[in-house]
C-alpha cells in the first residue's frame, strides 16, 4: 500500500477503488449500506466471496458469495479472484471481473475488505486506489457494538478483538483514517472524499497517534 495521502502522486485519474477497511465491529457494513442508499446506483459496491457460514439475515449473492474450501479454492486456481486472504480463520476475496467492468463503464467501485486484501489490491490496480480506515471511537465501544451485534459466539468475538489489532496498527499506510463516532458524519465524510475521487485535502485527524495508542492499550507516545 502506498504512504499518507500527501506522498501519492498528484495525478490520478477518475474512476477509482475505494477501499474501505475497519476492526471489525467497527460499523462499516452500516456505514457501506447508508452510502450505497444514497449513491442510489452510482457506486459498485462488490460482493465478496467468503467460506464463512452465513448469519442469519445474510443472503448469497447479496452479501456474500458463499462458497465451500474447494469451491473458494476453485475460484483462486481459475484466477477469479482481484485479492484474497485469510481473515478471522476465514477465507474471503474480490471477484475481479466486476471490478474491472465496473471501473470500464466509469463508475466508482467500493470494498469492503481488510487490510491484507487492501495491499494486495493497491499493488494489482495502482493509481487506481483509495484507502480509507474506519476506527471506532474506543476500544471500549468498539467491544459494546461486536457484541450488540449478536452474530458471533464468544470465541469469534474475542478473536475479532485481538486481529483487531493487526488493522489498526497499520493505521498509517492509509490515505484517509476517519473515526466512527456518528454514522451520519462518517458517511458524509467518505461521500465526500469519493466525490473528490480521493483528491480532498483531507486534515489529518488531531492527536491521531495518542488515538491509536489508546485503541491499542499501548502507552501513548510522548
Ligand atoms: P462491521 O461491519 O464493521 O463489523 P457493523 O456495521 O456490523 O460493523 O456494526 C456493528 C454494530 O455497531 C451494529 O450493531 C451497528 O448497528 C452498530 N454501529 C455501527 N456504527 C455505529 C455508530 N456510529 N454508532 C453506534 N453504533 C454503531
Ligand atoms: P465479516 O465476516 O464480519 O463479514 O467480515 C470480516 C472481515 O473480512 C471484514 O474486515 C471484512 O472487511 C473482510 N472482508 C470481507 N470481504 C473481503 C474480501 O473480499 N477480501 C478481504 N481481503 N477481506 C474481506
Amino acid at each position: 500500500m502506498g504512504e499518507r495521502e500527501t506522498e501519492r502522486p498528484m495525478q490520478k485519474t477518475s474512476p477509482r477503488v475505494f477501499v474501505l477497511c475497519a476492526p471489525s465491529g467497527t460499523g462499516k457494513t452500516t456505514v457501506v449500506r447508508a452510502l450505497l442508499e444514497r449513491a442510489r446506483g452510482q457506486i459498485f459496491f462488490s460482493v465478496s466471496a467468503t467460506t464463512r457460514p452465513a448469519r442469519p439475515l445474510e443472503r448469497d449473492g447479496v452479501d456474500y458469495f458463499f462458497l465451500t474450501s474447494e469451491e473458494f479454492q476453485t475460484w483462486i486456481e481459475r484466477g477469479d479472484f482481484l485479492e484474497h486472504a485469510e481473515v478471522y480463520g476465514y477465507c474471503y476475496g474480490t471477484p475481479g471481473r466486476p471490478v474491472l467492468e465496473a471501473l470500464e463503464q466509469g463508475r466508482p467501485v467500493l470494498l469492503d475488505i481488510d487490510w491484507q486484501g487492501a495491499c494486495q489490491v493497491r499493488r494489482n490496480l495502482p493509481e487506481t486506489v483509495v484507502t480509507l480506515l474506519l476506527l471506532p471511537p474506543s476500544r471500549e465501544e468498539l467491544e459494546r457494538r461486536l457484541r450488540g451485534r449478536r452474530t458471533e459466539e464468544q470465541d469469534q468475538i474475542q478473536r475479532r478483538l485481538r486481529e483487531a489489532q493487526q488493522e489498526i496498527r497499520n493505521y498509517r499506510r492509509f490515505d484517509y483514517v476517519i473515526v466512527n463516532q456518528d454514522i451520519e458524519r462518517t458517511v458524509t465524510q467518505i461521500r465526500a472524499i469519493m466525490d473528490q475521487s480521493g483528491e480532498m485535502p483531507c486534515a489529518p485527524l488531531p492527536d491521531l497517534d495518542r488515538r491509536v495508542a489508546e485503541l491499542l492499550g499501548d502507552r501513548p507516545p510522548g
